[in-house]
């Protein structure tokens, strides 16, 4: 049984509500949540890059590794990553990699950057040409997607979060 755009729709708003939260938190703005059709949903992932201590561990990774994790499994075919910006380089070369079949975005990567997060970067590194991934990028504007990027930058401008970019996200990744 497939999920219909308007389920996709309601998950993606309900991640935005948590990144909000997040963000509120002293977190990041991107949050990434796997979806299975079979009706798997993953709990929401979150940058845990200062935490961990692990480069890869990107808020989109996360997820993935987590949703793996429940499935007991190694990829991620017949799943969908949805998240609440458009990931970096890396995320995207790990969902490729890891066959996930759809990866549904919030605010793309240009709007993101509008936000202060360039990671635009990352795309080459990682041998990501977007244009290419046309079937597998699907754009879901939520209509409070940009509030958890403004409230972050927000934040960050009158000096509440102690995290900065410069600091979780070396390399302005998602
Ligand atoms: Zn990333």
């Amino acid at each position: 049984m497939s999920r219909t755009e308007a389920e996709i729709a309601g998950l993606m708003a309900d991640a935005v509500e948590f990144s909000l939260h997040h963000v509120e938190a002293g977190g990041l703005p991107f949050i990434g949540v796997l979806v299975g059709d079979d009706g798997y949903v993953s709990d929401f992932g979150v940058n845990e890059v200062a935490r961990t201590g692990d480069p890869t561990a990107h808020a989109e990774i996360v997820a993935m590794r987590t949703a793996m994790h429940d499935l007991g499994r190694s990829d991620l075919e017949g799943s969908w990553l949805l998240a609440t910006g458009e990931p970096c380089g890396l995320c995207y070369s790990f969902a490729l990699d890891h066959r996930a079949d759809r990866i549904y975005v919030a605010v793309d990567g240009d709007a993101v950057t509008g936000q202060g997060f360039d990671y635009g970067g990352s795309y080459a590194a990682f041998g990501i040409d977007r244009a290419q991934l046309a079937g597998i990028i699907h754009r879901i504007p939520v209509a409070r997607g940009l509030a958890p990027f403004e409230r972050y930058l927000d934040l960050r401008h009158r000096g509440i979060s102690t995290r900065p970019p410069s600091s979780t996200h070396p390399k302005g990744t998602s």
